[in-house]
């Protein structure tokens, strides 16, 4: 059994979102932990590298790069979105369709997101 400091790390983890996985450390055996950025570690040791297939390696980076152009597409429109409102962008026909465009682009990757997150449990 893990002591009382370890499970407290064990929940506190579970807690910031990360998932309990099914492999366990290679060096004490306990359950290893995804973090949310994909990052694979043990309550004990830290950041444990498991051999990961070709295919895991591609899902996790495509999903960073999805997750970085998803801030920016959000960050882009807050910012149209005050531009519009204290009239440093006209509202235009030309504004609403790059508004639409990255609303789209958001609504995209948000759906492949969910695609690759579906795909992989
Ligand atoms: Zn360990």
């Amino acid at each position: 059994m893990p002591d009382e400091a370890t499970v407290k790390k064990m929940s506190e983890l579970l807690r910031l979102g990360a998932v309990m996985m099914s492999e366990a450390c290679p060096i004490c055996s306990l359950p290893l932990f995804k973090l949310r950025s994909g990052e694979v570690i043990c309550p004990v040791h830290g950041r444990v590298q498991i051999v990961k297939s070709d295919e895991e390696i591609i899902t996790v980076g495509t999903l960073a790069a999805l997750d970085e152009l998803e801030k920016f597409a959000v960050n882009t429109i807050n910012r149209m979105r005050n531009e519009l409102e204290n009239g440093g962008l006209s509202m235009d026909l030309d504004s609403v369709r790059t508004l639409s465009m990255w609303l789209d682009i958001l609504e995209r990757v948000r759906r492949l997101k969910l695609i690759i997150e579906r795909s992989r449990s």
